[in-house]
């Protein structure tokens, strides 16, 4: 199933707009991502997708179908929520079952399809527990089982996961993952963390403030990001920020290197004509080695904290009373307190304009 939003916008109270003209299209079997901070607006317009709230202005089409005044229950669409929203009195064969009992399916159908979704949810010895007796993954396996029993058309996801822990998060998202590359379901799916979404979704629409920063898969949006808010939001550690002027590099330490300086102005002179203010590089493109070929040095600069992490380290240095990062994975010896070469990739240099759009 398609769906398509066309200028859709909502507010709760007058003046106070939480979502401003959205529009965007999802393919059918699509696995979308609505990635954003707390409060931009992701909930509200997958409740408006689900017909749980109504949209003041624009229109929303399932296929080339404008559904705008269909009911909630006949929009075909299966929901799973934080807080799972299992019925407690219910053990997990009536819990998967209810929207089937619900829909008027006959005892046997329903008996069947609940052991095929109970062993395809790995819940198959599990029928007779009560939500209380089952763990945090367990529990959102039955409401995934629930919302897939009636073989919706389009699954809406509100952030699923986040009551779990760290590692049965990680198994879960595995889990829903392939659960969708299975049902070939179109899917949505709202979270605030960015690695959910890139690891998650085929396209990812990003939010801010109840408007539409960028639409794009994990690639782009990790390395086009459209403007400031997304090349900050998505990314960990974040994105390092440069002003124009700290990278004008009169301090002392840049006149080492003033024949890299030129060659850096030389090729970059028609988008530095363009004014960018702001200047972006991603933790992965400065090195302590001019190994590109055109780097720029950034000078000495005194490691501030080293963060081991196994595969990778994070190196956090000072630079104009600032603290930025990199990241490697070469087996290298470095302390805190120590002064290091710092060279930036200049080939992965992201620039910003005054609205902060990219250039
Ligand atoms: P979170 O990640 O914290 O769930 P979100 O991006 O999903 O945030 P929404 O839940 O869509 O954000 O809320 C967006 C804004 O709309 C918030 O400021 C919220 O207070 C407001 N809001 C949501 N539902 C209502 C409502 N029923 N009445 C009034 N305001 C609401």
């Amino acid at each position: 199933m398609k769906v398509r939003l066309e200028n859709i916008s909502k507010s709760f109270e007058k003046g106070k707009s939480i979502l401003k003209d959205i529009s965007l299209m999802i393919d059918d079997g699509e696995f979308c991502v609505f990635l954003g901070p707390s409060g931009c607006g992701k909930t509200t317009l997958l409740r408006i997708i689900a017909g749980l709230e109504k949209e003041d202005t624009g229109t929303i089409f399932f296929n080339d179908k404008v559904i705008n005044s269909l009911e909630p229950k006949n929009r075909n669409i299966g929901m799973v929520f934080q807080n799972y929203a299992l019925y407690p009195h219910l053990n997990v064969f009536d819990n998967i079952a209810f929207p089937l009992k619900i829909s008027g399916e006959k005892k046997e159908k329903i008996k069947e399809r609940v052991l095929q979704i109970s062993e395809f949810i790995g819940l198959k010895e599990y029928l007779d527990y009560k939500p209380k007796q089952l763990s945090g993954g367990q529990r959102q396996r039955v409401a995934l089982g629930r919302a897939i029993s009636r073989s919706p058309q389009i699954f809406l996801f509100d952030e699923p996961l986040s009551n779990l822990d760290a590692k049965l998060r990680m198994q879960m998202r595995t889990e829903l993952y392939q659960l969708h590359k299975e049902l070939g379901t179109t899917s949505i799916y709202v979270t605030h963390d960015q690695v959910e979404a890139m690891t998650m979704g085929d396209k990812i629409v990003v939010l801010n403030n109840g408007i539409i920063q960028q639409i794009g898969s994990p690639f782009e949006i990790y390395e086009n990001p459209s403007n400031l808010f997304v090349a900050t939001f998505v990314g960990n550690p974040q994105i390092n920020l440069f002003t124009i002027d700290s990278l004008n590099l009169n301090d002392d330490s840049s006149s080492l290197n003033q024949k890299l300086i030129l060659n850096f102005y030389e090729s970059l002179k028609e988008i530095l004509q363009s004014n960018p203010v702001k200047i972006a590089i991603r933790p992965e493109n400065i090195f302590l080695k001019p190994v590109f070929p055109h780097s720029i040095f950034l000078g000495k600069r005194k490691i501030l904290t080293i963060e081991y992490m196994g595969n990778e380290t994070i190196v956090n240095f000072e630079f104009n009373k600032e603290l930025k990062s990199f990241r490697t994975n070469e087996k290298i010896h470095l302390n805190q307190d120590e002064y290091i070469d710092i060279y930036l990739n200049q080939d992965k240099l992201i620039f910003f304009d005054n609205n902060n759009n990219k250039i």
